[in-house]
């Protein structure tokens, strides 16, 4: 039986949200699944979208959350891989599928994406309606908690699949958010030798050690160049900045043909580079967006158990507390944060 009215988190532009019934969506298009949400995590985008002024542009009038699992209540006629009871996570990031860009089979790049919780309804709701081509099955066996880590998962694990980490190159990380916590165990997990995490925040810092990072260093008072060089004598093999400014910090950091990875996004930021140091010390640097086809690896990661995810998270809220979620992940108070539908 699904309700005609719903409550949701409502973006009302200038950092206001407010927890409102809505119309419950309905299928229209033969593509249509509705979900109801089961969980939702909050994402550091959304910190972005609630900041004012706004450091990530979200049309007014949207219902945020993006990172979410729930059950397949209804689908459309022409819906054929799934089917009402089925668990899934969904891609925020709906694609067109026939632009120059999806026909390169890069639909992260998409020239019409329809971002959820962004431009179009998301997941701080009971429930959203998504199409077909961007939910993926995933096992009721998975604990929900488990599963909203399904979509910042596939960006990591397709950022990670642009840079050949191998065991015993060793890595730094810019920025131990729950991203940056993600690439960490994913760097651990491919072998990877010594995993410096530069963060400024201590409960993040602590994290970064839990989650397999032989070195934590605060980057505000402490001397990163001196400390990789005393831990790697020619500087690392890769670093990865999930923080969004920190391109010149990880020229600096890489050996000679080392790699910098470009994960985390921000706007405003204008970073200063000598530029001649990446061309003769032969730096590679190299952006990453979105999850492009990483989906069902993050699923298969997720039914596997192969990472340890659990105890990343440090609230569990429901959806009236949407908005206090948002300040506490702001303050660098928690790390992963659910809103759960059920409470
Ligand atoms: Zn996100
Ligand atoms: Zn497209």
């Amino acid at each position: 039986m699904i309700k005609k009215k719903m409550r949701a988190a409502v973006f009302e532009g200038n950092g206001v949200l407010n927890i409102k019934e809505v119309d419950t969506p309905v299928v229209e298009k033969g593509t249509d699944v509705l979900v109801k949400v089961e969980m939702c995590s909050i994402c550091g985008t959304d910190v972005h979208i609630m900041a004012v002024p706004p450091g990530y542009i979200a049309e007014p009038g949207t219902i945020l959350g993006h990172e979410l699992v729930g059950k397949v209540v209804a689908v459309g006629s022409e819906v054929k891989s799934l089917r009402v009871g089925d668990r899934v996570v969904t891609n925020p990031n709906d694609y067109c599928g026939v632009c120059a860009y999806c026909q390169k089979n890069l639909p992260n790049l998409c020239e019409n994406i329809i971002p959820m919780g962004i431009g179009a309804n998301g997941g701080f709701a009971e429930y959203v309606k998504v199409s077909e081509k961007v939910a993926h099955k995933i096992s009721h066996d998975v604990p929900p908690e488990i599963a909203a880590f399904a979509e910042p998962l596939a960006c990591a694990v397709h950022a990670s699949s642009r840079i050949p980490v191998n065991p015993a190159d060793s890595v730094l990380v810019f920025g131990a958010g729950p991203i940056g916590l993600l690439f960490v165990q994913l760097m651990k997990a491919r072998g990877a030798n010594p995993i410096i995490v530069s963060e400024p925040t201590p409960l993040r810092r602590e994290f970064a050690l839990k989650c397999g990072a032989d070195y934590v260093i605060d980057p505000l008072h402490e001397d990163l160049p001196a400390f990789v060089a005393a831990k790697t004598r020619i500087g690392v093999d890769f670093a990865i900045d999930v923080v969004g400014s920190q391109i010149w910090e990880g020229v600096k950091a890489v050996r000679k043909g080392g790699s910098v990875l470009l994960f985390g996004f921000n706007a405003k930021a204008k970073p200063v580079v000598e530029q001649h140091q990446i061309t003769n010390r032969e730096v590679s640097v190299i952006g990453t967006w979105l999850a492009n086809d990483a989906f069902p690896k993050a699923v298969k990661i997720l039914e596997n158990g192969i990472l340890d995810l659990r105890f990343l998270i440090t609230h569990t809220l429901p959806l009236e507390k949407t908005k206090e979620a948002i300040e506490i992940l702001r303050k660098g108070e928690g790390v992963k944060i659910m809103i759960d539908l059920s409470l």
